[in-house]
């Protein structure tokens, strides 16, 4: 059994900036309107498998951190940044960025494509989820727009 949550009807969602430096069109800097979709799978505990409400404001703490940021990836091997005096410079290829740290979120991955930051959101959602003793697996998916998104699962027992 899997309770759903969708964050194109219940708006859990946030707008960021990102480059992907190995894709040609995708290396120019741009941003997407995100929007967040997860399923919590297990058997319900007392009535609920978890509560809706609690769900929904864990992955707007989570999201609303990268909400209109610019997402570097810390981890990535084809860019690097460094920050000095409030600075943020980022590299890749011929390319350079200049901007503020405060608009910058540096994302614990190697990239900042759907498929890792559902990877983060999933990951930090199994944090807060993980007192929960009845959940088998989350699984959270990260929409770029309608009908594109990447989902991340993880397992919270065999
Ligand atoms: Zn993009």
């Amino acid at each position: 059994m899997f309770l759903e949550v969708d964050g194109w009807k219940t708006d859990i969602r946030f707008s960021a900036a990102h480059f992907i430096p190995s894709h040609t069109k995708c290396s120019r800097l741009h941003g997407h309107d995100y929007f967040v979709r997860a399923r919590v799978y297990g058997e319900a505990e007392g009535e609920f498998i978890v509560d809706y409400l609690e769900l929904i404001q864990q992955l707007k703490i989570i999201t609303q951190r990268m909400d209109h940021r610019l997402l570097v990836p810390v981890k990535s091997t084809s860019s690097t940044y460094k920050i000095e005096n409030g600075i943020c410079t980022i590299s890749y290829g011929d390319k350079e960025i200049r901007i503020s740290k405060i608009d910058v979120f540096e994302i614990p991955t190697a990239s900042s494509a759907s498929e890792e930051i559902s990877r983060y959101v999933a990951e930090e959602l199994r944090k807060s989820l993980s007192g929960n003793k009845n959940i088998e697996m989350i699984q959270v998916c990260v929409d770029e727009g309608p009908g594109m998104g990447a989902c991340y699962e993880i397992k919270f027992r065999e």
